[in-house]
């Protein structure tokens, strides 16, 4: 298998974390007679630096050239009085937008060794496994009208879906429902939102192509509570762009922390791959970043954009076992330090590589 991925690191922690998943995509490919093409390039507060823009056109012509796309974070303090059309963030959405993904893929699970860093009781998280499907191109964030009328002091946004944007990414969750426990959360507001009584009728259309899955319809008021009572009833949760929003950071407190979380975005013509945290500038250069989000995220690279499922879930379970082993970041640590070995983002990132290859060399 040959796969060519564009590396867009970004700012302060990106370019730590990303160096230390490319090391063990590279380890992997390896081990399994893969090829990797690699590629890197700017975006974000370096390249204002450098080429005066968030997203240079080389960067994007390299990102549409190639099967994937993985970014580290952008965003500092120092860009932070430019308008926002020219902050480091606009290159991101320019990018995300370029690439056209329209189902961003978060998966929230618990490791049990991380328990302690999460507020819910462990007996609640224990176990949870969800993957988040939101709809990333259409809804409240992208509807017109959109307006603040300053001289009526009127502001408005509209959340429109048209059938067709629900049915191709519910087509998606159904897909990766079936990969997984078969069971489909469809999340919406449909005893008070047309859209989504819309968004409600086409994804039981849709259902009838997956019989295998077993579908509910929550509430987005209800699902709020149900992801903090009892998160293991669900397997894939489906939502449109802002509950998706919303609920997948809420969801985040079953990992316990934002280093620990990837993040895909597919459908669109090349998919892009990020750990869901920013750049953190408070930690940047310190070798105190947390690379295992981002491991995380090549796993993703692998099972979506290569079908090499056997890896990815074998970077999975490496990233688990050198956690049982009680190797920690110090954003991991801080609850316990005496009871675990802290390591550096590359000490960690090297821990992650030997154990990946020890269980795919034995395999
Ligand atoms: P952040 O995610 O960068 O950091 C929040 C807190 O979590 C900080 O204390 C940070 O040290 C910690 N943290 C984050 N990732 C960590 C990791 N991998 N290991 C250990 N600790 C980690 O969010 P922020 O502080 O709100 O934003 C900082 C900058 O990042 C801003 O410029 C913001 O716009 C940008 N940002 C970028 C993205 C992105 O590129 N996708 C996402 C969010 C924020």
């Amino acid at each position: 298998m040959h796969l060519k991925i564009l590396v867009t690191a970004g700012d302060g922690i990106g370019p730590e974390v990303t160096n230390e998943a490319v090391s063990v995509l590279k380890e992997v490919a390896n081990i399994g007679g893969h090829t990797l093409e690699l590629d890197a390039k700017r975006i974000g507060g370096i390249a204002i630096t450098t080429d005066g823009t968030p997203l240079p056109a080389d960067t994007l012509a390299a990102a549409l050239d190639s099967d994937a796309v993985l970014l580290g974070a952008v965003g500092g303090n120092e860009f932070n009085s430019l308008p926002p059309d020219k902050r480091p963030e606009a290159g991101l959405l320019q990018i995300r937008s370029a690439l056209g993904g329209f189902a961003n893929l978060r998966p929230a699970f618990a490791f049990k060794e991380l328990a302690i860093n999460s507020p819910l009781r462990p007996e609640i998280i224990d176990g949870a496994d969800i993957l988040f499907v939101r709809e990333l191109l259409g809804g409240l964030y992208f509807g017109q009208p959109r307006e603040w009328n300053k001289a009526t002091n009127e502001a408005w946004n509209t959340m429109r879906y048209t059938k067709a944007e629900v049915v191709r990414v519910a087509r998606i969750a159904f897909q990766l429902a079936q990969k997984r426990r078969k069971k489909l959360c469809s999340v919406d507001k449909a005893n008070v939102l047309e859209v989504s009584q819309l968004w409600r009728a086409a994804v039981m259309e849709v259902a009838a192509e997956f019989p295998d899955v077993a579908l509910e319809h929550q509430y987005v008021d209800a699902m709020a509570m149900h992801i903090m009572n009892r998160p293991k009833d669900f397997d894939v949760v489906f939502t449109e762009n802002l509950f998706g929003d919303i609920l997948s950071d809420e969801a985040g407190v079953i990992t316990g922390s934002l280093g620990m979380l990837p993040s895909a975005t597919i459908g669109g013509k090349v998919n892009l791959y990020e750990p869901i945290h920013g750049s953190a500038p408070d930690i940047a250069g310190k070798g105190l970043a947390n690379p295992l989000g981002a491991i995380l995220t090549g796993a993703l690279i692998l099972r979506h954009s290569a079908g090499l499922e056997a890896e990815a879930a074998a970077i999975e379970t490496s990233v688990r076992k050198v956690l049982e082993q009680g190797f920690r970041t110090p954003d991991l640590a801080r609850t316990n330090p005496q009871g675990f070995t802290v390591l550096s983002t590359t000490e960690m990132g090297a821990k992650v590589r030997e154990t990946v290859k020890t269980m795919l060399v034995n395999a």
